[in-house]
């Protein structure tokens, strides 16, 4: 049983800043390496390449802003120069892992990375077993515009899971991709972010970590 959820049969999690806690060392270094790959390659300066990634953040997913703004930017690349980045800080929870496999109903990893970037941290938190379904993107994906926070995939997922949206959790650090699953039916709960979005009125729920959330509710 779950508290305060009683209806729900499927959970769709985010993974990256939503299955692990900080202090996401690893994201600075690969972001550092990409912005030395925008100046080397695009003649942008790494700190206005910081600038531009933190406007395109603020609307959609920062990909997709890149994509528009540097005609022939080559993802692969980019998404190469994630893997190579050492995540072995990342933090490894063995409640998170217990817990994620005891909650009841449907699992859906629903993330925006690529699928390396997935199965490499699933693998690192030990959590490559815990889902039922396992949803990344690819460089035609992003050209077709098929990432969070497009409604369209998230109503596929629903299709795919048999569900209702009003059966259905999304777990996030991303308040875009929050908003979607709010406005399609979907349950929010956000996560691992520090400022207090409570009034807003398509975050159902607020915990500092999931950890803490499946704490709170799982007893
Ligand atoms: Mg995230």
């Amino acid at each position: 049983m779950v508290k305060g959820y009683e209806n729900i049969n499927t959970w769709v999690f985010d993974l990256d800043r939503t299955l692990y806690t900080g202090p996401f060392e690893w994201e600075k270094r690969a972001f550092n390496n990409f912005f030395e790959y925008v100046e080397k390659h695009y003649g942008i300066s790494k700190e206005d390449a910081a600038a531009m990634d933190a406007e395109f953040s603020k609307s959609s997913f920062y990909l997709k802003g890149w994509v528009e703004e540097l005609p022939g930017f080559d993802i692969k690349h980019w998404w190469n120069e994630i893997d190579k980045v050492d995540a072995s800080d990342v933090p490894v929870c063995k409640l998170t892992q217990k817990m994620l496999k005891d909650l009841p109903g449907q699992k859906v990893l629903f993330t925006n990375g690529h699928p390396s970037h997935m199965d490499k941290f699933l693998k690192h938190l030990g959590l490559e077993d815990s889902f039922d379904e396992k949803i990344a993107i690819d460089e035609s994906d992003i050209r077709q515009n098929r990432f969070k926070p497009n409604p369209d995939i998230y109503h596929e997922i629903i299709q795919k899971m048999k569900t209702k949206p009003d059966q259905c959790v999304m777990f996030e650090d991303n308040l875009h991709n929050l908003k979607t699953a709010h406005q399609i039916g979907m349950g929010t709960v956000l996560v691992n972010v520090d400022d207090c979005y409570k009034h807003l009125d398509y975050i159902h729920n607020q915990k500092d970590t999931f950890t803490h959330w499946l704490e709170d509710h799982m007893k």
